[in-house]
């Protein structure tokens, strides 16, 4: 996607959104083992632990997010995907708690627990499938400490203050893995937000991208892709559709006496009181400059020439006078019919011609297509004939 003017480009904005994430996910951390470490110290005063597990971890810590913290500002940031970071982490992680669980069994069991939030955490990056490979290694971990190196993980339960500090230690535990589950949601609620942002936006660049900007009509892409789709649908169902080519007569004229500003603004109100009086099922759409096309589905060539015929006259008949005294705005209408067989550019081609009939023929009148001649249809001659009648102007 290109980037917007006047809008932050997107490949910074994403970086610096995934650097302010990996701050805030190492703040969680950094916080994690401060309280881990001050139990340890805890555990360290009364004697159910050497001093060593504090400095240990409160070292091995410091040093977590000493590095983390130094590749998240790096630019090697920007080349690390999400799960790299994650897993380097997590294995640094695992590791730490389970050598702490072999190296100080006394408090091994507590260090066991916390391998939960390590791998809790690392879930919220990674998908169902590295998940599922984070879990197996973290079980094989255990597994390597409970029976290949016969560790006996404890839980400090001799006295009543260990059992106090233990039992504190876990609901921290317990507390931090719920922070965790709060954190995904918190997450998933933004996601839905920014989905609901970007439908929003999907939903303004498709009208943007099919509407004329001038007169809030389709504009030419959308209304000849449209103009295809129906006669498509027409031709499989056999059902009878009419197109007017509409052009304002003497509009030039109408932009030398009063203006560019005026014209635009008659190409406005004309587009607004066409509209009022289409069907819902009708579709209208600008082709360029002063010229526009009606599309009747279900409609016959007699009700599309009656219909065509009173919009004419409501639009010369409209006041355009109480802006500008002496403008008179009047429009040349060429109406056809679909034809079995017929292609959208002979089809148009043939509104086209009606159309020109009717500024030939005075102006301020419609002008119904004949029927195609029967050996006509679809022969490479007529298609091109259509198609040089219904490029417009270049302007
Ligand atoms: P005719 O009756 O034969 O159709 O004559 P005309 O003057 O309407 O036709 P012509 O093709 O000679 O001129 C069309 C004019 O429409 C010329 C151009 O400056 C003007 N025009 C095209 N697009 C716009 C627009 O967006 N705004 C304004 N104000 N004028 C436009
Ligand atoms: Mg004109
Ligand atoms: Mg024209």
């Amino acid at each position: 996607m290109p980037d917007v003017p006047g809008r932050a480009p997107l490949l910074p904005d994403l970086h610096q959104r995934r650097r302010s994430m990996a701050h805030r996910f190492l703040q969680v951390i950094a916080i994690s083992y401060a309280v881990d470490a001050a139990f340890l110290a805890l555990f360290g005063l009364l004697g159910s632990v050497s001093p060593l597990a504090f400095l240990l971890y409160a070292s091995a810590g410091a040093l977590h997010v000493a590095v983390f913290g130094a590749i998240n500002r790096s630019p090697a940031f920007e080349r690390l995907s999400d799960y790299q970071l994650t897993t380097l982490q997590m294995f640094y992680g695992l590791t730490l708690q389970l050598s702490l669980s072999v190296l100080f069994p006394s408090v091994g069991g507590l260090m066991l627990l916390v391998t939960f939030l390590v791998l809790g955490f690392s879930a919220l990056t990674l998908d169902p499938r590295q998940g599922v490979m984070a879990w197996v290694g973290t079980v094989l971990g255990i597994g390597i400490v409970l029976i290949v190196l016969e560790a006996r993980p404890e839980v400090p339960a001799a006295t009543a203050t260990e059992r106090l500090l233990s039992w504190l230690f876990i609901a921290l535990v317990l507390g931090r893995s719920m922070y965790l589950g709060a954190l995904g949601r918190e997450f998933r609620v933004k996601l839905e937000a920014r989905n609901r942002e970007l439908k929003v936006s999907l939903a303004e660049i498709h009208r943007l991208a099919t509407t004329d900007e001038l007169t809030g009509c389709l504009n030419r892409r959308s209304l000849l892709e449209t103009l295809a789709n129906e006669t498509a649908r027409i031709a499989r169902y056999g059902r009878p559709a009419c197109i007017a080519a509409l052009d304002l007569d003497h509009f030039k004229l109408i932009n030398d006496r009063h203006g560019h500003a005026a014209g635009d603004r008659v190409l406005r109100e004309f587009a607004a009181l066409v509209r009022a009086r289409l069907r819902t099922s009708d579709f209208f759409g600008r082709l360029g400059g002063e010229e526009f096309l009606v599309l009747l589905p279900e409609t016959d060539l007699a009700s599309g020439a009656l219909a065509m015929d009173r919009l004419r006259r409501a639009i010369a008949e409209h006041p355009w006078h109480d802006a500008y005294p002496d403008l008179r705005v009047t429009v040349s209408i060429g109406v056809a019919q679909w034809s079995r067989g017929e292609s959208t550019d002979e089809w148009l081609g043939r509104s086209d011609f009606a159309l020109y009939a009717a500024k030939r023929h005075g102006r301020d009148r419609i002008e119904a297509a004949e029927e195609p001649a029967a050996d006509e249809a679809s022969t490479p001659a007529s298609s091109k004939a259509a198609e040089q009648a219904t490029v417009p102007s270049s302007r």
